[in-house]
């Protein structure tokens, strides 16, 4: 039975929050998390759209993840199954990453770092990287983690605009077969100046290769914990206290470093684990996002860990050494539970028409009882290639509407209660008051698209943009819109039927490339810093793979009779 049980139980429990929304939400807060100081307030209101959620309790983000289940009996269970990406499989039980989570937050504290010093973390997918973020949750530091992939420059914007003391990273990363630096970016970020309150960077040996030390500076992970102990004792904050900020695209220049807090984002990520992957005790949950994005915080480092879930976690690519990874990594470790981007579906579509060695037929599947999409529309071709041949037509798919700063999922079907409709995210969670409305923020009737807006705070929203409050105001609670609703940046339209959501696309000036938000301002930018380039103007078209592709005019300074300086531009980017 479904953790929600039916259509009837999911309007049972709208309607609860419409006639009463704090007492809703302070049950669940009292169902779901471990305080260490009872909340006082549920919602604080007074200084809209600044939201406060519980105010005046206390609790540890780490310790409702892992103190809490090993005291619950749950130490000797698997936390993480880790596939390196030559095949290599080691299990980590809750009792280890415990262990390990204390060792580095005894680290992290004795190179000084304190409750509201912020770290950022540039690091491949590993157990070291989800360890570091729970160590900074043990011990109040605010997490910033940015996505392995980025360039030095956007790496040094995150350091700068977030203050860091400490970088977490490793000397290499390994991604389908190929060797690639991560600490010598580092290096030539810290460079670029501006990066002065770092304090030290902080290196997991992932090859053992590469890395150059800075002695004072730089710190091998395995000496920094080495002599400290596995004990350490949870560091207490405040509900609203930032866990991590994360840096994503905006419809201007600079990136928006998205706050998050403590209490109201955990209290979502586990009921969203509950809600929407129905997740069960023998459960085995893969999430395939990297920690870099939203979806790794939510569905990798802290919902799975929050309610004592096993989950795989993977640092290859999906391609290597075949298209038929992921399949045979289900087979494996006999997942339940997969979750994945429309834009790595469609990839392994068209790999597996070209080879049936890598069609999910050739693999056994049959321990998969729920599918879920996120972060770009899923075209209902995909939808119904992923429902027949990876679920065998008897697994729902989740399409998961959400955003960074939503902090998880809004609208998105319910397994065993909703009834399934390819490339729509049906409806909206109980407690979100999702809602379409004109440009004055006028409600539309059912059938005709608008602005996507969600019309009352929920506890895991966005608390502000790290440094910049008046242009969280501007971006998400605009005057146009009557200062109130808060703005998704999404088109939708509601069926007139069964008022299921569509989302139709961003209405402003973010691309989304493969899940991945880009701003098409930022692009222009980095076009323009490019000493060829006069003038950019950047504009998306439609992708059959990657849902969005990028499109850059640029006028040159100069042009060279070789024709190649497209190409160049490009690879500069
Ligand atoms: P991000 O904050 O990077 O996760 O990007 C969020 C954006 O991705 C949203 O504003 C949407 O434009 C898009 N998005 C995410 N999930 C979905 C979905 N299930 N269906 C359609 N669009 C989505």
């Amino acid at each position: 039975n479904a953790t929600v049980g039916g259509m009837d139980a999911y309007r049972a429990m709208c309607k609860a929050a419409e006639q009463d929304y704090e007492g809703f939400w302070a049950r669940l807060a009292d169902e779901n998390l471990s305080w260490s100081k009872p909340y006082s307030k549920v919602l604080d209101e007074s200084n809209a759209p600044f939201y406060k959620w519980f105010t005046g309790g206390e609790l540890n983000v780490s310790a409702n993840c892992l103190d809490k289940n090993v005291a619950n009996g749950l130490g000797s269970k698997t936390a993480i199954v880790f596939e390196a990406d030559d095949g290599k499989v080691t299990n980590v039980s809750y009792s280890d990453l415990l262990a390990k989570v204390s060792r580095i937050a005894n680290g992290l504290k004795s190179l000084g770092v304190k409750k509201g010093d912020r770290v950022v973390i540039y690091m491949p997918m590993s157990v070291e990287g989800i360890a570091a973020m729970q160590a900074c949750a043990r011990i109040g530091a605010t997490h910033s983690v940015v996505f392995g992939g980025f360039s030095a420059k956007s790496l040094q914007e995150r350091i700068v605009d977030v203050g860091a003391c400490a970088v977490f990273t490793a000397d290499q990363q390994v991604r389908g077969g190929k060797q690639l630096p991560l600490k010598n970016i580092v290096d030539e970020a810290l460079a670029m100046g501006g990066c002065e309150a770092v304090k030290n960077v902080i290196v997991y040996k992932r090859t053992g290769q590469g890395a150059e030390m800075q002695a004072g500076r730089d710190v091998y992970l395995e000496d920094l914990v080495a002599k400290q102990s596995d004990q350490c004792e949870p560091t207490i904050v405040d509900s609203e206290h930032p866990l991590f900020v994360l840096y994503t695209s905006g419809s201007t220049g600079k990136p928006k470093g998205v706050q998050h807090s403590s209490a109201g984002y955990l209290l979502w990520a586990m009921l969203t684990m509950k809600w929407t992957f129905d997740i069960k005790p023998n459960d085995v949950f893969w999430c395939t996002a990297d920690i870099g994005w939203i979806t790794g915080h939510t569905y990798i480092t802290y919902g799975p860990l929050a309610v004592g879930a096993t989950q795989i976690v993977f640092e290859g690519v999906p391609t290597y050494p075949n298209a038929g990874r992921f399949w045979e990594m289900i087979q494996r470790h006999k997942a339940t539970i997969f979750y994945t981007a429309p834009t790595a579906i469609r990839s392994l579509i068209k790999a597996s028409e070209a080879d049936e060695k890598v069609h999910p037929k050739s693999y056994d599947l049959s321990s998969l009882r729920l599918l879920g999409s996120v972060g770009e529309p899923i075209n209902p071709e995909a939808w119904m290639w992923y429902y027949k041949n990876v679920g065998h037509e008897k697994c729902p798919i989740v399409d998961t509407f959400w955003q960074t700063e939503t902090g998880g999922h809004m609208i998105t079907p319910l397994p065993g209660a909703t009834t399934l409709v390819p490339g729509s995210c049906t409806l909206p969670l109980p407690g979100i008051m999702a809602a379409v409305v004109d440009e004055v923020g006028g409600d539309l009737p059912d059938g005709q698209g608008g602005i996507l807006v969600v019309k009352r705070p929920w506890p895991s929203m966005i608390r502000t943009i790290w440094g910049d409050p008046e242009r969280f105001k501007k971006s998400y609670f605009p005057e146009e819109l009557g200062g109130k609703l808060y703005l998704a940046g999404d088109g939708a339209v509601r069926d007139k039927d069964n008022g299921n959501f569509t989302i139709m696309g961003r209405i402003d000036d973010v691309l989304n490339v493969s899940g991945h938000r880009m701003g098409t301002m930022e692009i222009e930018s980095s076009l323009v810093a490019n000493e060829m380039v006069a003038e950019a103007a950047v504009v998306g078209r439609p992708d059959d793979l990657t849902g969005e592709a990028i499109v850059a005019y640029v006028v040159l300074k100069g042009a060279r009779p070789d024709g190649e300086q497209a190409k160049e531009i490009a690879n500069s980017l």
